[in-house]
């Protein structure tokens, strides 16, 4: 019975957690158990060890340092996923994905400053998937990084365009700021910097108005090599901005040695924000905190009018939300004229 499988696996799990000493320092280390049992009729002994690497593969997704139990579900499950792999490898060679994008907004003059570059995949049968759902899949299986690549190209050489267009016909407007995500996968490449670099010289996007967003969570869980990165990165001249800020653990020493332009306030705060509340004195210590860095601030998921009245009013410099605009393709952006539009800040829109 799984009981006694369970029981074993404790007591290992408990066993390998036991810290020890290596050359002088203490280590600790945590085992991940996946079990398959034998009431399954099964045929051929892979098959069992498939379903226990399934089950292992579970146990570490929910965090490691645990066991699970094989089930159908799981199966299911698991063959959804490899099926799901398999689709986003044809995905790139099928030109399945495009990129929208979300206006930011200056919340000093209301202008449309630049725009986030956020990928959508047009399944063929499943229709619009959310990246949501397929990045951290992409990212698992390494896709990330030719799909990565690709936005960036795409992105940077459609924004090229557009910029180029607008200063023939309105002569001198200011660079429009592009950010880019990139993914952990990413920035751990070793040929990042000249992937970067190749397609600045290639789109002829200028350096200086790219973004590029990393997680804190990225970011800080390298946080030694990240600092060399960074500064490199920063030769070429491109921004770097920390995407999700106030959700991970940021150690302050190197938040104040990495090369960064801006933080982007998590999603989750700004839209629980209220006067008074809890999320307000979190926005308002993320605006004092960068801009004692000297860095800038952006509030990402505006919702409401109120939301972009308390944000400008804590001295956020900038605004991404809903409230002005959804994320839209390039078309749709021109049908809205939402390049070098300029939104009225003292009134609700609407
Ligand atoms: P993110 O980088 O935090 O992007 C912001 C997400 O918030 C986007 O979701 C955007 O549509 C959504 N959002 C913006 N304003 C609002 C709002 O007012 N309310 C609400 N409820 N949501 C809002 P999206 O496009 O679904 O992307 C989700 C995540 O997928 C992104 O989160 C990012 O982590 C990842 N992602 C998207 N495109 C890329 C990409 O090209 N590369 C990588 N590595 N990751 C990407
Ligand atoms: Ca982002
Ligand atoms: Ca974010």
């Amino acid at each position: 019975h799984y009981d006694d499988a369970a029981r074993i696996a404790d007591h290992l799990l408990g066993t390998v957690r036991i810290p020890f000493a290596l050359s002088g320092q203490e280590l600790v280390t945590t085992a991940s158990i996946g079990i398959a049992g034998s009431h399954i009729a099964y045929d051929k002994p892979e098959d069992v060890l498939r379903d226990a690497d399934t089950a292992l593969h579970r146990a570490k997704l929910r965090g490691k340092a645990r066991y699970e139990v094989f089930d159908q579900d799981m199966h299911l499950k698991a063959r959804q996923l490899m099926q799901l792999v398999t689709d986003l490898r044809l995905a790139i060679r099928n030109r399945e994905f495009v990129v929208h994008y979300q206006p930011i907004i200056s919340l000093k003059t209301g202008h449309v400053r630049g725009f986030e570059a956020l990928i959508r995949w047009m399944h063929p049968e499943r229709g619009m998937v959310s990246p949501v759902e397929f990045i951290p899949i992409a990212e698992e299986s390494g896709l990330i990084v030719p799909i990565g690549q690709w936005v960036l190209l795409e992105a940077c050489a459609t924004m090229s365009r557009v910029s180029r267009e607008l200063r023939e016909q309105s002569g001198d407007s200011p660079c429009l700021m592009l950010s880019v995500n990139l993914s952990g996968k990413q920035f751990s490449q070793e040929d990042m910097f000249d992937q970067v670099k190749r397609v600045l010289d290639e789109t002829g996007f200028p350096a200086q108005c790219l973004k590029l967003e990393l997680t804190e969570s990225v970011v800080m869980e390298n946080a030694q090599t990240a600092v060399a990165l960074l500064q490199r990165l920063k030769t070429l001249q491109v921004q770097i901005s920390i995407d999700d800020f106030g959700t991970g653990y940021s150690s302050l020493s190197y938040l104040q040695r990495f090369p960064v332009d801006m933080l982007k306030i998590d999603r989750s705060f700004v839209s629980r924000m209220s006067h008074g509340s809890e999320n307000m004195e979190i926005a308002r210590t993320i605006v004092a905190l960068a801009h004692s860095l000297d860095m800038k601030v952006v509030a990402e998921g505006v919702e409401t009018f109120e939301q972009a009245q308390l944000l400008r009013d804590l001295g956020c410099e900038y605004a991404q939300g809903y409230y002005y605009a959804k994320p839209m393709d390039l078309e749709a952006l021109r049908a809205n004229g939402l390049f070098g539009k300029q939104f009225n800040l003292d009134i609700p829109l609407e």
